[in-house]
């Protein structure tokens, strides 16, 4: 189940629903969308959605963030291609 009056079901491994994560990312306080742009379980469209935040923290934030998890991604890739490389 999501958070309080919400009884969604949550997004695999994260704590909230699709629906509120997007509340979440669209919330009127920077703070809010700060927190959001900075858990490690956020997902990735909704890091991609933040990267354009009027605030440039929560920007920040995001790209750093979601850099990290591109970053992740590439060297998995990259792993899987070295046994074909020589
Ligand atoms: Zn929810």
């Amino acid at each position: 189940m999501c958070w309080q009056p919400c009884f969604a079901d949550r997004r695999p491994g994260t704590d909230f629903c699709p629906q509120c994560w997007m509340l979440l990312a669209a919330h009127p306080a920077d703070r809010v969308r700060a927190g959001v742009a900075s858990r490690r379980d956020v997902p990735v469209d909704v890091l991609e959605y933040l990267t354009d935040d009027l605030s440039a923290p929560v920007a920040f934030n995001a790209r750093d963030l979601l850099d990290q998890i591109t970053d992740r991604e590439n060297r998995r890739h990259a792993n899987d291609r070295s046994g074909s490389e020589s």
